[in-house]
């Protein structure tokens, strides 16, 4: 077998952050009459390269089979819809944007965030691989384009819009395999004094919070800011600002221009340079020890499973997101240990989960089973998930999560 190469440096592969096993893909929701038939597997095997930093998984599973059954609509989180409006309001605000201006978004989804710069009377267009998506936005008035971005699809763009003032793209710069074409894109599609912001979940509460489970197939690269600068460098990009998020864990939002760019670089970058410089971003020791912090939480996870139901007690889990398919699939936990999960999302309701084949029913499926424990599995929205589900305390259940420790919480 070859050495795998880094997506975007070329170097040779030689770091394992954490091997996953196999694993069947996290969003591929399983038919209920596919009940019995075995998911495809594939090897999720997390790497570092040791010349950018950039952490990476296995490029095994196209683009095309990943996002052909995709079901995750943003607008189903009332949390995130809120965050994408105050977004629309400070970026219009510090680019003075209006009638003339033109923002594109890549990955713009169902236009849970576009519909806030439609209010506002400015031009936009959506770029959104999954038609079934795209089709939503439309309903919003959200002008979608059903296309992959990278540089082709930017210069089609330029030529039927014109350059772009802003470009967004939200928690999509980590599930480009060709991350190289897919950034050359935005260099491509801006105006000169055009801006592109980029929010991903950042490497550094990853690696210090033990979230292994955003690991998954259809998310390629996990980011940090060094290991972005160096890629937006050879891509015609360069960052000046940067912010701290709270969203998915702990997320960065970077502000970058192209490199002939003029605006200064803030005191904000300046110290989130320095802080990862102090985390040790660029050296290995940063990244040894994480595998093993991975084993701890799946013996303490399915130590309280075991124990749970010894004890007659049970459990099921809220929100059949990616991640908690990794989680599980990583546990090798199925329905002996966990009855069924809910989910709000009617596309995902009366599903089987990829691997685990744990069913998915609607919230208010908990009423009716009264479970003991109910595992929280987007942990980066608990908060919202507990106000939301207070009733669970009614007949004494109680919440837990497994990241960054197993633990009943609220
Ligand atoms: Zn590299």
């Amino acid at each position: 077998m070859t050495t795998p190469t880094c997506r975007a440096c070329g170097t040779d592969l030689k770091h394992t952050l954490v091997d996953l096993g196999l694993s069947a893909l996290a969003n591929s929701y399983v038919p209920m009459d596919r009940a019995d038939q075995n998911d495809p597997r594939y090897p999720l095997h997390a790497r570092v390269c040791n010349n950018c930093f950039l952490v990476q998984v296995d490029d095994v599973v196209p683009p095309s089979e990943i996002f052909s059954h995709y079901a995750y609509f943003s607008s189903y989180s009332s949390s995130w819809v809120e965050h994408a409006r105050k977004y629309c309001e400070a970026a219009a605000e510090r680019l003075d944007l209006g009638k003339d201006s033109f923002v594109v978004e890549v990955a713009s989804n169902d236009g849970y965030l576009l519909q806030h710069f439609v209010a506002k009377s400015i031009p936009v267009l959506g770029v959104e691989p999954a038609a079934n998506i795209a089709k939503e936005a439309e309903k919003k008035g959200v002008k979608s384009l059903v296309a992959f971005f990278g540089k082709e699809t930017a210069e089609k763009v330029v030529a039927e819009h014109g350059h772009a003032n802003l470009t967004a793209a939200n928690n999509v710069l980590a599930h480009v395999p060709d991350i190289n074409d897919f950034v050359s894109g935005f260099a491509t599609v801006l105006a000169d004094d055009g801006v592109s912001t980029f929010e991903f979940p950042h490497l550094l509460n990853l690696l210090e919070k033990t979230q292994f489970d955003t690991i998954y197939h259809e998310h390629f690269s996990y980011l940090s800011l060094y290991a972005v600068e160096k890629c937006f460098e050879q891509n015609g990009l360069k960052v000046f600002d940067v912010e701290e998020l709270p969203t998915h864990g702990g997320s960065l939002r970077v502000w970058a221009q192209k490199t002939t760019g003029t605006r200064p670089e803030t005191d904000r970058l300046a110290a989130l340079r320095a802080k990862e410089a102090d985390a040790g971003i660029a050296t290995l020791a940063c990244y040894e020890g994480f595998d093993a912090k991975c084993r701890k939480i799946r013996d303490d996870l399915l130590a309280f499973l075991k124990s749970a139901k010894t004890e007659g007690k049970t459990v099921a889990g809220y929100g059949a997101a990616a991640k908690g398919n990794t989680l599980l699939n990583y546990c090798d936990i199925g329905t002996d240990l966990i009855d069924f999960v809910v989910d709000a999302n009617p596309h995902k309701q009366n599903t089987l989960l990829p691997g685990s084949h744990i069913p998915v029913h609607a919230p208010d499926h908990l009423k009716v089973a009264k479970p003991d424990y109910v595992l929280i599995l987007p942990w980066n929205l608990s908060t919202e998930i507990m106000k939301d589900m207070a009733h669970v305390k009614d007949w004494g259940g109680q919440f837990m999560v497994a990241i960054p420790r197993v633990e009943v919480i609220g």
